[in-house]
């Protein structure tokens, strides 16, 4: 018998997997304005307005570990990194469906607990649940959410439209909620092999709080609308600053400088970064699942971004020839490296 070809998915990466299995799917509806490749798919709907829609799934095992995760933060957690990426193209969400594996392990009441999650994140991001589907799992448990949004033809905004010239904003800061799953981890450790000793993290509700039950930006996207912003480019930050950057560029066909000054950290990610010998700037650029918004803007919009809270300049927009950079607090430029989360990798 023919020996049948066999490539494991490590061999293309998570990008390149998608790129293969989608490739050669051509779009075949007027109303299909943009499909696989941004943060969320785009619609066409009645006259200017579009649809968006994104989804995303979480595994346990693999996005989450139950031995440190409440079901309750991971219910609003699962609602926060979908809206998250309509908020990435300038929309906002207002439906979302929510579909669960469970095997037999989980009990009525432990669900209860994700769905007061899900519905305290319905209502922070005044979101409505529509639907979904329930179906059972061999082990552990599976949710997979989609979210729907609308925005202004005008004001869609996706990741293949930066320019040179254009100015690199973050929001928030960066490399907490990568720190907050270090610290549980190792809390975990340690109950592993001491289970008298009391998990010690009252200390660090910030980090282990932005780890636990990050906010998606509904706020910015708000102050967006006000201040008659309209970013160049846009991607939520859920793989890490460099990687997300990455993607902005790839996809626009430019290049960038990202300051190493520019990357907003809050003191508590600086000062356990020391604690965990780690460089603040790699744990800035490399942690992930902040689910801040990077994003750029025309140099002429700096004047009002300038004076608009919780946005931080980060950087600058070049020519795709002058390659993807990091300028470093020591004044040197670097090639700057994506190593984003590689959920293939840690299974
Ligand atoms: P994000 O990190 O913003 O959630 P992803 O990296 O998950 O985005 O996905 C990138 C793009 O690829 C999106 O447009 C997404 O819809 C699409 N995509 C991901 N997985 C698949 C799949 N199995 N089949 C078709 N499209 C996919
Ligand atoms: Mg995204």
């Amino acid at each position: 018998m023919e020996e049948q070809k066999r490539t494991d998915v490590n061999t293309l990466g998570e990008f390149g997997l998608i790129e293969h299995l989608t490739k050669g799917f051509e779009n075949k509806n007027e109303s299909t304005i943009y499909g696989v490749g941004d943060d969320a798919a785009v619609i066409a709907r009645d006259g200017d307005i579009l649809t968006v829609v994104s989804t995303d799934m979480l595994m346990e095992g693999i996005h989450f570990d139950l031995a440190y995760t409440p079901l309750k933060h991971l219910g609003h957690k699962a609602i926060s990194v979908n809206v998250s990426d309509i908020y990435a193209m300038n929309a906002i969400p207002e439906q979302v469906t929510v579909s669960i594996a469970i095997s037999n392990r989980f009990s009525v009441e432990a669900l209860e607990e994700l769905y007061a999650g899900i519905r305290v994140a319905c209502k922070d991001y005044n979101v409505d649940l529509v639907g979904g589907d329930t179906t059972s799992s061999i082990k552990g448990i599976a949710i997979s959410v989609t979210a729907i949004g609308k925005v202004h033809k005008d004001k869609i905004t996706y990741r293949n439209t930066a320019k040179p010239g254009d100015i690199i904003c973050i929001t928030g800061n960066v490399g907490a909620a990568y720190l907050g799953l270090q610290l549980l981890e190792r809390e975990k450790q340690i109950f592993l092999e001491n289970p008298e000793v009391k998990p010690d993290l009252d200390d660090q509700n910030y980090l282990v709080g932005r780890q636990l039950k990050p906010t998606a930006r509904r706020d910015m996207i708000i102050l967006f609308g006000k201040s008659k912003i309209v970013p160049t480019s846009m991607i939520d930050i859920s793989d890490g600053v460099a990687s997300e950057l990455f993607h902005i560029c790839k996809q626009s066909g430019v290049g960038a400088i990202l300051e190493e000054n520019g990357m907003p950290l809050h003191p508590k990610t600086e000062e356990m970064a020391f604690n965990f010998k780690m460089d603040p700037a790699t744990v800035a650029l490399s942690g992930g699942e902040d689910y801040e918004l990077l994003f750029t803007i025309k140099p002429e919009d700096l004047e009002i971004i300038k004076y608009l809270p919780d946005i931080y300049i980060s950087g600058d927009i070049v020519e795709k020839e002058e390659g993807i950079k990091l300028h470093t607090k020591g004044g040197n430029i670097h090639d700057l490296k994506a190593q984003g989360w590689k959920h293939f990798g840690k299974e």
